[in-house]
């Protein structure tokens, strides 16, 4: 594919990306020392997974998303419905990592035997245009468990630290915060406890206790999940009726939109696609490690002991 375009500025449907605050020259590290050894804390039994690279990959999720939402009254159920499907679409064709459903299954388990108490999505991903919400729950339908078993999402949104990687720091305490109002962290440390909660994630460095060396176990790393599913393959495969689906195809075809050609909503949506590849420029080659299935035997293991 060509992809040596210029984008006429009218073709930019989408706003400037933010990226949350500058990161900090330095790392954030968990103070554990202002735990406190008291007895009778609350210890839920919570299992947090991270989502991008870890669950799904998704670079050219979100663009579609900002595409839809423009051209689409997201207000009205039925669009809502409609942009469901595509994600699922894209998560079909390898978006969703091998593996995950074996993974929500053995959670969903866990959770009726009430081996664990709550599993949720703790990503560094912004939940604009409700990203995040709507990969939760095409997961949850892809990967056959009552909806809400994931019954929690901590998004870029919730956090205060970021990595130098831009990345948010993740603090196992976190879940606490959102369930329980807790007005100061003495509190929180005196009264609730983390031992029994995992994250797995695919930057277990990003975890605020990580080198604490208490929280080994509780940090469970796993290798990144990269796969590129091209614009093309995609479109092919979602149903369009708000635009012609053809005209979409053979302009991608193409892989060029050239500016003296008028204006139409074909042409906007492929500038749009093509100029998110030229900035980021997707291509891997995934093999399958299996790392999910070995992953899923230490989570089971842990709780089931
Ligand atoms: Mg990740």
């Amino acid at each position: 594919m060509n992809l040596t375009i210029e984008v006429p500025e009218e073709y930019d449907i989408c706003e400037e990306t933010e990226y949350g605050n500058v990161a900090p020259e330095l790392p954030f590290i968990f103070d554990h020392r202002r735990e406190t050894g008291k007895k009778n804390k609350i210890e839920e039994k919570i299992v947090y997974l991270d989502l991008d690279e870890t669950l799904v990959h998704c670079p050219r999720l979100s663009i579609w998303m900002k595409i839809f939402n423009y051209y689409n009254d997201m207000s009205i159920k039925e669009n809502e419905e409609k942009l469901k499907d595509n994600i699922k679409i894209f998560l079909q064709m390898g978006g969703l990592r091998p593996g995950v459903k074996e993974l929500f299954q053995t959670l969903n388990e866990l959770l009726i035997m009430k081996k664990i108490d709550r599993i949720g999505i703790f990503t560094s991903a912004s939940n604009r245009n409700n990203y995040v919400n709507y990969v939760k729950r095409c997961i949850e339908d892809l990967c056959e468990i009552p909806e809400n078993t994931i019954s929690f999402v901590i998004t870029r949104e919730f956090s205060t630290y970021y990595s130098r990687d831009g990345a948010t720091i993740k603090d196992l305490y976190e879940c606490y915060k959102l369930f329980y109002s807790i007005e100061t962290s003495t509190e929180l440390y005196e009264n609730y406890g983390i031992k029994d909660a995992v994250i797995l994630d695919d930057k277990p460095y990003n975890v605020a206790q990580f080198a604490c060396g208490e929280y080994d176990k509780n940090i469970i790393g796993i290798n990144q999940y990269k796969k590129d599913i091209p614009f093309l393959e995609f479109i092919k495969n979602i149903k369009l009726e708000w635009c012609d689906k053809n005209k979409i195809i053979n302009l991608l075809k193409d892989g060029k939109v050239r500016n003296d050609e008028p204006l139409s909503k074909e042409r906007t949506i492929v500038a749009t696609i093509l100029n998110d590849e030229v900035i980021y420029p997707y291509n891997f080659d995934y093999i399958d490690d299996g790392d999910m299935y070995k992953k899923i035997e230490i989570i089971k293991n842990r709780f089931m002991s």
